[in-house]
């Protein structure tokens, strides 16, 4: 029998997993990886191989339940491999406030206190908790761990924490926390390979969602994510940073309320707003349209301009990092970046640019650049391991 341990990315239409065997030496094996997707219109369940593979696929006539997906996916695995038992459950959830700055076994009295921070994500973290509390009530006695998408942040500049607000407010937790932290902290185990020691870095995870971090000493001292999902870089469907004027507006004079305002901000903004065609960089790079053209320059001129006040917080800048699905897949995206960043002293090695890296920048850059594929799951898998060793 191999232990395994299986990660959940729980959102509200969708859950991710992956399953990773505890072999017994250092690296944890993937086995492979799928979801279940489309849970609130007509449910799909897909598993891949870790070479990419299409293992199985179920689909159901309508919707399912978070608890009947997991339960699904927990009995696919019993079935269909008999060698495999699951030890262990780890899960992203988007938000653990400032209580918990580490992965955290999950009780319920961990899961109590999580619902309280609901109004915080009232988008995210009821999916996150759906997913955890079907799972406990499904099986009991397998330990699970929480890992929060903004612990790795908790090391932030206090500067960088504040909102020029009154400073109450800072007290009942509207401050600047940071998110994308699993990726960014995956990223930070991975610098070692190819950046010296103390180097000052800038990542940019540029997926679907799209965030940057400055790293000194492989700590996140800034990123461009605060205190929710919006803010920052233009993202697939959200704007990123906007002058909160224009919501006041919006507000005063077309009768929008916050529930307009969110649908505006989460679903109907960022590249598929500004090109009217769609939320997918492969979409817009390949269309003549020259609205998708000035939605991918709006996105590359926002990460450069990121980069520059993000190396100003560094007072220098070493080395920048791209990665997730735009910035590990796309060479275009990272010469028009690069391009902009030439002031700083960074200079693309096309060729490399092309093949993906991981160097992408030439040997006389000042600055170095890299495509650094990040892996939240293994990331997650990782602590929940690590988690229950030490306390479990
Ligand atoms: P998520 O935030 O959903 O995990 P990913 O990190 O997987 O997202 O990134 C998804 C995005 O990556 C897609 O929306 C698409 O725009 C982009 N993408 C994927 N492949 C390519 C590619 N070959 N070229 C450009 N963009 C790509």
């Amino acid at each position: 029998m191999t232990n395994a341990i299986l990660v959940f990315n729980a959102g509200s239409s969708s859950i991710k997993f992956a399953g990773y065997a505890q072999t017994g030496s250092a690296e944890l094996e993937l086995l492979g990886k799928g979801q279940v997707e489309g849970l609130r219109t007509v449910a799909r369940f897909v598993c891949d191989s870790p070479a990419g593979e299409r293992l199985a696929e179920h689909r159901w006539s309508g919707p399912v339940s978070h608890a009947l997906a997991l339960d699904y996916v927990i009995q696919w695995i019993e079935a269909n491999a008999p060698n495999i038992k699951v030890t262990a459950a780890g899960h992203r959830v988007v938000f653990g406030g400032t209580s918990y700055t580490a992965p955290t076994r999950l009780s319920d009295q961990v899961v109590a206190e999580l619902d309280r921070l609901i109004p915080f994500f009232p988008l995210h973290l009821p999916h996150n908790l759906a997913a955890i509390r079907a799972l406990a009530e499904q099986h009991p006695t397998l330990p699970q761990v929480a890992c929060f998408d903004n612990t790795f942040h908790h090391t932030l500049l206090p500067v960088a924490q504040w909102f020029a607000l009154p400073r109450r407010m800072f007290e009942q937790g509207i401050r600047r926390y940071g998110f994308h932290g699993l990726s960014y902290e995956y990223i930070a185990t991975r610098l070692p390979e190819y950046v010296p020691a103390g180097s000052r870095v800038v990542v940019a995870h540029l997926g679907s969602g799209a965030s940057m971090c400055a790293l000194r000493d492989s700590r996140s001292i800034e990123s461009t994510l605060g205190f929710s999902g919006l803010d920052g870089l233009p993202m697939g469907t959200r704007p990123g940073a906007i002058d909160p004027g224009v919501l006041l507006y919006l507000m005063q004079t077309q009768g929008m309320d916050a529930k307009a305002i969110e649908k505006l901000l989460y679903t109907e903004s960022g590249l598929l707003g500004v090109s009217g065609i769609s939320n997918d960089m492969r979409d817009l790079l390949t269309n003549d349209d020259p609205r998708a053209r000035e939605a991918i320059e709006l996105f590359t001129y926002h990460i450069a301009k990121q980069l520059g006040a993000l190396a100003a917080v560094l007072e220098g800048l070493d080395a920048i990092v791209f990665t997730a699905g735009i910035g590990e897949k796309s060479p275009e995206i990272r010469k028009l970046v690069c391009q902009r960043a030439r002031w700083l002293g960074v200079r693309l090695d096309e060729e490399a640019n092309a093949r993906g890296g991981p160097r992408i920048s030439t040997a006389d850059s000042s600055v170095s650049a890299w495509v650094i594929p990040t892996d939240e799951e293994r990331m997650i898998a990782i602590h929940t391991q690590r988690t229950l060793a030490t306390r479990g």
